[in-house]
């Protein structure tokens, strides 16, 4: 048994974020990462000198906290990628964000006006009309009309979420658009006025090996002082009501029981709560049930060509299409794949147990290979290999209902009083990279500020 100050379940960017924190301030951290590799979902595979990430990760913040640990993760060691991507609707291509040539040619003057005059319509009925709006569906046909509802979000918002848009929370898209709407949008395309909305931005960050690269800087900071165990799963957490004790750790066929003095948790919530000993109060665990994440299968295609698209990333609503978005890695960074060689990833939204994630590797690759030459992209004897690789809880699924949940598992939570919760499936937040990144400092932060027995500027700083 060995004893630490702070245990760190997951080794994904928030963990790493907190650890590294931790670690700068002198303090004793172990993280505990379940895979045989850290940064979770922003990690990049490599494979005979092709790396992709699992769905292109763009790095963005408004942040300046984050920004500042970014620059001094990487000084200027950063390319700048223009972002360029297409949506492939009923056989068309159109230009996101909005172009007004682009859109009036992919989707045609009187779809056009049919889609203008249902976003005019829209806005009147909800100044005339308010109704409370509880669906991703209800939110989205008042605040861009049903036309483009129809055309685009209801395909390819069912097949990134799997479940009908009237059983999606209104409340996540208020706040994964924050503040789009289809005015701000045509304004960006039309007039380039205002400050560049998130969603929109057309340049951003890359490290020039991947977005893993994030992941292995904060790995080597955090080793300098303190371990990183992979390949070690968390099973169990002890507690007595009102400290977590200790936990239990699954590596290959051996269990192992470490204690800690704090513990900051970013696995996915449900998880967690799973494996208290003794169990949660049966409430908590019936609302930990009916929390649930959407699990993602990537399939990577390398290819004997120099380039196979010019976009970052392309959007396919249709489900004639088993794959919801590509993007091609060298548009990124051209060390991405061997020179004259590149790759095509693709991501597929599913659900763990179903038959896309039970499907076997070739016959995965074998239908991307297909779908990729139908649509034109390669030749199937370009084809040099090809990856699958399945993400579980890659997205919290946000349901109608959601909140209260999830407010049952914060409440219960909230009585131990060494557990810190971070991250995106740690707190069940549809959190990017830099908000995952904040949450691990913070509660890095708050850590520090509770520990008397570190120095007051220590326990000040917090982020590096
Ligand atoms: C397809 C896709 C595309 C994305 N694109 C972008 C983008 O362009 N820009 C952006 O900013 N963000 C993007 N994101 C979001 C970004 O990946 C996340 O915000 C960020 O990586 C979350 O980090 P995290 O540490 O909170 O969670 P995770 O990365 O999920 O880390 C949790 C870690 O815990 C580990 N774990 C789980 N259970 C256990 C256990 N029992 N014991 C031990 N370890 C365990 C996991 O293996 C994982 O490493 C994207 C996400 C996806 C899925």
């Amino acid at each position: 048994m060995s004893v630490e100050e702070t245990l760190i379940l997951g080794g994904g960017l928030a963990g790493l974020a907190a650890g590294w924190a931790l670690a700068q301030a002198g303090r004793r951290v172990q993280v505990l990462e379940g895979a045989d590799e850290v940064g979770g979902l922003a990690r990049t595979v490599a494979r005979d000198g092709f790396r992709f990430d699992l769905g292109g990760h763009r790095f963005f913040t408004h942040d300046a906290r984050v920004e500042g640990f970014m620059r001094d993760l990487f000084g200027d060691d950063l390319v700048t990628v223009a972002r360029a991507s297409r949506i492939y609707l009923r056989g068309k291509w159109i230009e996101y964000p909005l172009r007004p040539l682009g859109a009036l040619s992919g989707v045609g003057p009187i779809t056009s006006a049919r889609i203008l005059l249902g976003y005019a319509a829209a806005n009147l009925a909800r100044r005339l009309r308010p109704a409370p709006l509880v669906s991703l569906q209800d939110w989205v046909v008042a605040h861009f009309g049903r036309p483009l509802f129809e055309l685009y979000f209801r395909d390819y918002s069912e097949k990134v979420w799997g479940v009908s848009c009237r059983d999606i929370s209104a409340e996540w898209m208020a706040q994964r658009v924050q503040g789009l709407s289809l005015g701000s949008a045509i304004r960006h395309a039309f007039l380039r006025r205002g400050a560049a909305l998130p969603t929109l931005v057309d340049r951003f960050l890359y490290p020039r090996l991947g977005i893993g690269s994030i992941a292995e800087r904060l790995r080597a900071g955090i080793e300098r002082s303190s371990p990183i165990a992979t390949g070690t799963r968390v099973v169990r957490l002890r507690h007595d009501g009102r400290r977590i004790e200790g936990v239990t750790v699954r590596r290959g066929d051996e269990m192992h029981e470490l204690r800690g003095e704090s513990f900051l948790s970013t696995i996915p919530l449900t998880q967690l709560i799973q494996a208290l000993s003794p169990h949660a109060p049966v409430e908590v665990r019936a609302a930990a049930a009916r929390l649930r994440y959407r699990d993602l299968v990537i399939v990577a295609v390398m290819l004997e060509r120099e380039r196979a698209t010019d976009q970052t990333w392309i959007y396919f609503p249709g489900k004639d299409i088993p794959f919801g978005r590509l993007h091609e890695p060298t548009n990124w960074s051209a060390a991405m794949a061997p020179p004259g060689r590149t790759l095509l990833v693709t991501e597929r939204f599913c659900f763990r147990g179903d038959a896309t994630w039970n499907a076997a590797d070739a016959e995965l690759i074998d239908a991307t290979v297909h779908h990729l030459e139908k649509l034109g992209f390669i030749r199937r004897r370009e084809v040099l290999d090809g990856m699958a690789v399945r993400i579980p809880a890659a997205y919290p699924l946000f349901e109608v209902g959601y909140q209260e949940r999830g407010r049952v598992l914060c409440d219960y939570l909230g009585r131990f009083e060494n557990l810190q919760l971070a991250g995106r499936g740690g707190l069940f937040r549809y959190y990017n990279m830099d908000q995952a990144i904040s949450s691990g400092l913070a509660a890095a932060a708050a850590l520090l500020a509770r520990d008397t027995r570190m120095p007051a500027a220590a326990a000040a700083g917090g982020a590096p």
